[in-house]
């Protein structure tokens, strides 16, 4: 088990500054896919360990949380703070110590092997060590198009991110697994009265959750039931939900302030498939983020099918850097 010299990884760095952010032909330490929380963590540990990790940003670089308004349970800003601004700030805390950045994104890869093939959609292919996957995980929505356009402004979905703002008002909730029955009750410790929308006459969540649900005082249950529009966009905010009933076709009207869309997420884990254990939800199966092969780890939402907040990202992003920084020294 030889150690990685620290003085090798000083004169690779040297190398990598002196080459284009091209960087076919150099083989990397860490390369890291994705550039929210988990990605930018990743990246400042491994930076700082003189590791000189690439990150390739995406389509979507800061990730999910640029999407978003108000952001009040990151720690350490006393004030809340824009998806962006938190995003942005990361970005630069990771620049300042040399990570570089490439406006790409991996359209295949095999990680298979003790060198990892990364090929980009527009910039050739990098060869690395080791890969951190912070692909993140995207929420699924009812393709409605006022969800987009009243998205942060009283659509969500996530409910432990934005229930605060809905404080004692009315807010409903769409799903029947157990994300669905997560958020009800959430929402029912804050919101004065919750919704919950299901298209079906039973829910496909866990009895001891939906029992939980169905014994909360202030959610109502509404079944069989669709959402077909979200009100009100000449407004610029939620003020209630079009609802239709599938098997008798009515449709009705409620007045909410607040929409939470819980119909699960899709982990964007489609590269790795066959090279990488996924589970039957589509994300990656992780042990303290070391995926089952040697070298690839993950982090993040990608790899976390409970939490997904950006301080567990951010969390399980550095795990996945110190770890990326154990494994470099043993080959
Ligand atoms: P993401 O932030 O999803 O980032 C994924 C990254 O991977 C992106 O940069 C993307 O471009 C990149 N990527 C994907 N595929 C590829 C590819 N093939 N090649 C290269 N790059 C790729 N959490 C909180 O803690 N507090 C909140 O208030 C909060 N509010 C939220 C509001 C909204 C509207 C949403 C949608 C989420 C919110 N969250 C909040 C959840 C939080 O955003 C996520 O938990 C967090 O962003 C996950 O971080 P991540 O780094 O795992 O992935
Ligand atoms: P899920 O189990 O796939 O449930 C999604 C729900 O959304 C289903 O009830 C589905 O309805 C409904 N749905 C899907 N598309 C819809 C649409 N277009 N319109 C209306 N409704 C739609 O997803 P999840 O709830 O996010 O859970 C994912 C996994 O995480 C599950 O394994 C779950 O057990 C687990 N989880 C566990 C916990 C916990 O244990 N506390 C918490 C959260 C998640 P149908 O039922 O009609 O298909």
């Amino acid at each position: 088990m030889a150690l990685y010299p620290h003085f090798l990884i000083y004169f690779e760095l040297k190398t990598f500054r002196q080459k284009s952010l091209r960087n076919t032909g150099i083989m990397e330490n860490i390369a890291i896919i994705g550039s929210g929380p988990a990605g930018l963590t990743a990246a400042i540990y491994a930076a700082r360990a003189n590791l000189a990790p690439i990150i390739i940003d995406g389509m979507q670089p800061g990730g999910q949380l640029t999407q978003t308004t108000d952001i009040e349970n990151f720690p350490g800003f006393e004030k809340p703070i824009s998806g962006f601004e938190l995003m942005n700030t990361m970005r630069k805390q990771a620049e300042r110590f040399g990570v570089r950045f490439m406006m790409d994104a991996v359209a295949s890869c095999d990680v298979t092997g003790p060198v990892k093939k990364l090929t980009l959609m527009m910039n050739g292919t990098i060869e690395t060590r080791t890969v951190i996957i912070a692909t993140g995980a995207s929420a699924r929505y009812l393709g409605l198009p006022a969800e987009q356009q009243l998205m942060g402004r009283g659509v969500s979905a996530c409910a432990t991110c934005d229930g605060a703002f809905f404080k004692g008002q009315r807010v409903a909730v769409v799903g029947g697994g157990d994300t669905a029955m997560e958020d009800a009750l959430y929402l029912s410790r804050i919101a004065e009265h919750v919704t919950l929308i299901h298209r079906r006459d039973a829910f496909r969540a866990s009895k001891i959750m939906v029992d939980r649900v169905l014994r909360t005082h202030n959610i109502e249950v509404v079944w069989n039931t669709v959402v077909e529009d979200v009100l009100d966009v000449s407004k610029g905010e939620v003020s209630g939900i079009k609802l239709k009933n599938v098997k008798s076709g009515e449709t009705t009207e409620r007045a909410v302030q607040g929409f939470f869309v819980a119909i699960g997420h899709t982990p964007n884990t489609s590269i790795f498939a066959g090279q990488l254990d996924i589970d039957s939800d589509g994300y990656l199966v992780t042990n303290q983020t070391s995926t089952s092969v040697a070298g690839v780890f993950a982090a993040g939402d990608v790899q976390d099918r409970h939490f997904k907040q950006a301080v567990t990202s951010a969390g399980t992003g550095c795990i996945a850097a110190l770890l990326a920084e154990r494994y470099l020294a043993t080959i």
